[in-house]
This record gives structure tokens, C-alpha cells and sequence, in this order.
């Protein structure tokens, strides 16, 4: 017997003596279904973004213009393109806010399977995966950085390598409660490249959790493409 066939097996075997919670509502998911994934009625729930994509953002088009009306706002990105999974409304607040706030490695893994699907789907290029990274008082406070985490599943999804590059350098003051312009003043060298790290000629995918005005990932872009990068591609999960 074939590996992968070992493998389903197993998985029907699974499914008869016990059914998986699905990670959004803690229902049985029906027999047979694979674990790390949502139930039906919780994926109905989460407003995926659907194309035609918003190439600054990730997000929906909303005109007849080549970039969405949110982007046409904010100044020229660093990145070539963004994808990202949902909008930061109903279900996918909930989720993202789950995510984002307590450790929740069983509501992680399926929302890194649905970000790597949505990454083949629009045939995103990288060849290393780059978490947007947390400063280190910031992650003593939380316990976890949420995008190293869900940037090191991506990895195990699509087996690309995940580096945490870069540091943050300065704590700031939290990007959500300032205006368009502290943002900008807010980031000035906020992001720093590791000693030892290498991003020369490198094609990289950075991960956060969720996109406002761009201006935080545009900035670790910057560092990224100021140190050699060849080209970076954003991954989020929700855009606001
Ligand atoms: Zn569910
Ligand atoms: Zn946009």
C-alpha cells in the first residue's frame, strides 16, 4: 500500500470512531472530513475575498479602476501584490480576533490551509516566507507573535522555508490607534534586518495578520528591498 493511500485510509478509519470539532464552532464536522478544516456553515460565515483582486491590497475591487478606493488613498506600496483571505467582518473578526489574541493552534492550522490555497490560487511567487515581526515587549505581553506563527504553517503548507528576518527595532505606540500621518512617523525605523540574515536576491512572502492602511508592511518591505530582497509579496488574513 501507497503512502498517501496509508494515509486516507487512516483518515476514514478516524472519521468512523471519531468525528473532528470543527475550529469555528466546536460542531462535529461530517464523516471522513479532515481535521484542521471548517465546517460548511462556518465557511458560508467568513466573507472571502473574491476576485476581481485589488493588486495594493489583496482586497476587493470596487470600481473600474486598477486598484481598489481604499489604495487609491494610501501613497505607492513597497510590494508588487498582496493576497488576502477575508474581510474583517462578521465571522472572520471573530476568527481573526481569536487568532490574533489567545494561542489557538487548532484555529491556526485551518486558517493557514486556507491561506496557502488562496496563495496557489493567485499564483503568488516566493521562494522564503517572512513573519512581520512583534516588538519583543509586545510578544512577552501576548505569549506569541500571531504571524510567526501562522507564517511557520504557511511554510508546512507549501514547503517553502519561514525566516524571521527582521526585528522591530523601536516599540512605537500601537499602530491602530493613531492617524494616517503618526502611522508613517510612527514606523520611521521601526524595522531592522537580523544579524545573520540574508535576504539577498531573494523572492519573499510577507505574513501578517491583518492589513489597515498597509503602512506597517510597507515599511518591513522597505527594510527588505533596502537589504537586497529581489521582490516582496504580502500575505495577510483580513483586510480592513
Ligand atoms: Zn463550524
Ligand atoms: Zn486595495
Amino acid at each position: 500500500m501507497t503512502l498517501p493511500a496509508l494515509e486516507s485510509l487512516l483518515i476514514k478509519t478516524a472519521g468512523i470512531f471519531c468525528s473532528f470539532p470543527c475550529p469555528g464552532c466546536g460542531n462535529p464536522l461530517p464523516e471522513g472530513e479532515r481535521a484542521n478544516s471548517f465546517c460548511r456553515e462556518c465557511k458560508e460565515k467568513i466573507r472571502f475575498i473574491t476576485p476581481p483582486f485589488c493588486p495594493g491590497c489583496g482586497g476587493e475591487l470596487d470600481g473600474a479602476l486598477a486598484v481598489c478606493s481604499k489604495c487609491m488613498r494610501e501613497e505607492k506600496r513597497q510590494w508588487l501584490e498582496a493576497v488576502s483571505l477575508f474581510g474583517m467582518e462578521g465571522m472572520g473578526r471573530i476568527l481573526l480576533h481569536r487568532f490574533k489574541f489567545y494561542n489557538t493552534p487548532e484555529l491556526a492550522r485551518p486558517l493557514a490551509r486556507l491561506a496557502s490555497e488562496a496563495l496557489e490560487r493567485a499564483r503568488t511567487e516566493f521562494d522564503v516566507i517572512v513573519p512581520v515581526p512583534l516588538h519583543w515587549t509586545r510578544r512577552f505581553m501576548r505569549g506569541f507573535n500571531q504571524s510567526r506563527l501562522m507564517a511557520s504553517l504557511i511554510s508546512e503548507f507549501t514547503g517553502k522555508p519561514c525566516e524571521g528576518m527582521l526585528a522591530r527595532t523601536r516599540m512605537g505606540r500601537i499602530q491602530s490607534r493613531l492617524t494616517r500621518e503618526e502611522r508613517k512617523k510612527n514606523l520611521i525605523g521601526a524595522f531592522s534586518l537580523k544579524k545573520g540574515a540574508n535576504c539577498k536576491k531573494r523572492n519573499i512572502l510577507l505574513v501578517d495578520d491583518v492589513m489597515t492602511t498597509g503602512s506597517t508592511l510597507s515599511a518591513a518591505s522597505a527594510e527588505l528591498l533596502k537589504s537586497g530582497a529581489s521582490a516582496v509579496n504580502v500575505f495577510v488574513l483580513a483586510r480592513r
